[in-house]
């Protein structure tokens, strides 16, 4: 029984799940903080690995890492006080109302099975491994950004608040061993089929020096791997652009170095870090490099949408398209000790604009195709590809 209005809206029942996910986004969930505290069963609770997604929550509160809400679709939680989304626990039940109605009953993630070890230097797995969406793990190796400090930071970003408060207790250390290790603990602990690894990395005060030192993380993770599975990427690009080709020796299969906005001035202004210590126009240079090294359509451009006009987020993107670079987009969410901390969501009607745009440009470009096999947090990207807005 669905009483708000998800409609009018085409895609059927997949795309009502997806049309939820836009609302849950764009208007976070209100929920008490300690909502989730009382459940007994496990799931899966957010790492804050990167950033304080949600308000005034600290770990114990166990606040989970998604929901599912329907047809394979997970979303983000973004605690926001205010919204008209609101959680409610019926049982072990999650239910979402709207304006107090009743919308449906979402599901919790699964706790990963290889969380509650402790590694061979002592860390915990579950703060060693980082767990994207649901069931895609890896690790966000060397998590600082020289930015903060120099007073230069993305103003969306608030990976330094989050790693001095929720997200404190996640790794630091990452040596080779150890990394292999846990490689090998994901990859043969029997819990869900691993579709991809996702690597990602703060900023490096020596972007040449960060490119090596992530090759052999990478290096690390692929010698590890039996079978080998696609590895992904996400990182600052080098100076020197023939070190790219490091990350694909090393076993990286795909690659990320996100723009976050396509708008020239509007870079400068939101991300002064990546514009005063690399630059705009090394950037796209970058970007052409890597799908040069690691073929059509497998380096990747993020987009936040909601930091610029939507004809600036389809420059992009044509941009990129044509230059057989995919792009991935992020839903703006206004993270706690960011600078953009206070700074409105984008709407729903400007994010269903934008899926259908893009929706349109995956017909076009057959071969681009989103990072991920499968529905991640805070992107629409999957749901975009699978046909959900048409
Ligand atoms: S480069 Fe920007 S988004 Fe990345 S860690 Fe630094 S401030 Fe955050």
């Amino acid at each position: 029984m669905i009483d708000y209005d998800l409609t009018p809206f085409l895609g059927g029942a997949k795309g009502t799940a997806a049309r939820l996910k836009v609302a849950a986004l764009c208007h976070g969930l209100s929920f008490p903080a300690d909502m989730f505290q009382s459940i007994k069963k496990p799931f899966y609770d957010n790492q804050y690995v990167y950033g304080r997604t949600s308000r005034n929550v600290v770990r114990s509160h166990r606040v989970p890492q998604a929901l599912r809400v329907g047809h394979g679709a997970i979303t983000a939680v973004l605690r926001r006080e205010m919204s008209p989304w609101t959680l409610h626990l019926q049982g072990n039940q999650v239910v979402v109302k709207h304006n107090g109605k009743y919308v449906r009953v979402v599901e919790l993630p699964d706790r990963p099975g290889y969380f509650g070890k402790v590694l061979s230097d002592g860390q915990r797995s579950e703060d060693f491994i980082a767990v994207a969406g649901e069931v895609t793990p890896g690790f966000f190796v060397y998590p600082e950004c020289h930015y903060f400090p120099d007073g230069k930071p993305c103003k969306f970003c608030s990976l330094k608040h989050a790693r001095k408060t929720a997200g404190k207790t996640m790794a630091h250390r990452f040596d080779l061993e150890v990394v292999a290790e846990a490689t090998r603990l994901f990859q043969q602990t029997k819990w869900k089929d691993i579709p991809i690894i996702s690597i990602a990395t703060g900023t490096f005060p020596d972007n040449d020096e960060g490119v090596m030192y992530t090759s052999c993380i990478v290096r690390a993770i692929h010698d590890a791997l039996d079978p080998k599975i696609p590895i992904h990427v996400l990182t600052m690009p080098p100076d020197n652009l023939d070190l790219i080709e490091e990350l694909y020796i090393a076993g990286t299969t795909s690659i990320a170095f996100n723009l976050e906005v396509f708008d020239r001035d509007t870079f400068i202004d939101i991300c002064p870090g990546k514009q005063h210590f690399y630059g705009y126009d090394k950037m796209l240079d970058a970007l052409i490099h890597a799908s040069e090294v690691f073929g059509p359509y497998n380096a990747f451009c993020g987009f936040v949408w909601g930091l610029e006009p939507i004809h600036s987020v389809v420059a992009g993107y044509e941009w990129c398209l044509d230059h057989r670079i995919s792009v991935s987009s992020n839903v703006f969410h206004s993270d706690q000790g960011s600078v953009f901390a206070k700074r409105p969501h984008p709407s729903e009607e400007f994010v269903l604009s934008l899926c259908s745009i893009q929706s349109d440009m995956y017909k076009q470009y057959s071969s681009a195709r989103s990072i991920f096999p499968v529905s991640m947090r805070s992107t629409l990207d999957w749901e975009i590809h699978r046909g959900d807005f048409r």
